[in-house]
Formats: C-alpha cells, structure tokens, sequence
C-alpha cells in the first residue's frame, strides 16, 4: 500500500510561510507571495505566534539600526577638542 501524505500539506504550508517570513518582514515579497503568507498568518495560530515573535525582534533590529548618529557639527566640535588636548 502506497501512503499519501495528505496530511503534511498543512505542514508544508506552514514552512513555506516561515521561510518566506523574514523577506515578508522585509518587505520583499511579491504582493502576491506576501497574500498568500497573509492569508497563512490569519489561518494558522502556530505560524501567528512564529510570526509575531520575528516581527518584534525585526522592529527590535530595525531600531537598533536608526539610532541617530550624532550631527555632523558636533562631531566636527568633538575633533577639535579631541586636537586641542
Ligand atoms: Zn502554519
């Protein structure tokens, strides 16, 4: 006897949804490829919870990222002092 598995398309959709998430977070995916992650999102409570901690640790990233840098006079004030010692 064969075994189909049917029952593993569930679970191949919630890997192809949590491979594509981080370009999904990214906004890299095609609007239709970020539809269909989406609509997986809105289906699937496990992938939800996947999804929810990936988007607060890349909001985490993110704003790692935007720290102002400091004003460019000041730094320029920062080497003179630096100079002047
Ligand atoms: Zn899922």
């Amino acid at each position: 006897m064969s075994e189909t598995s049917h029952g593993h398309d569930e679970l191949d959709e919630c890997v192809a949804a949590l491979t594509q998430v981080h370009a999904f977070l990214h906004g890299e995916l095609l609007e239709a490829d970020a539809d269909v992650i989406r609509h997986h999102l809105h289906a699937c409570e496990r992938c939800m919870e996947n999804f929810e901690i990936e988007s607060t640790i890349n909001e985490m990233i993110q704003r790692a990222h935007r720290v102002p840098k400091a004003p460019a006079s000041l730094s320029i004030r920062i080497e003179s002092l630096r100079i002047q010692r």
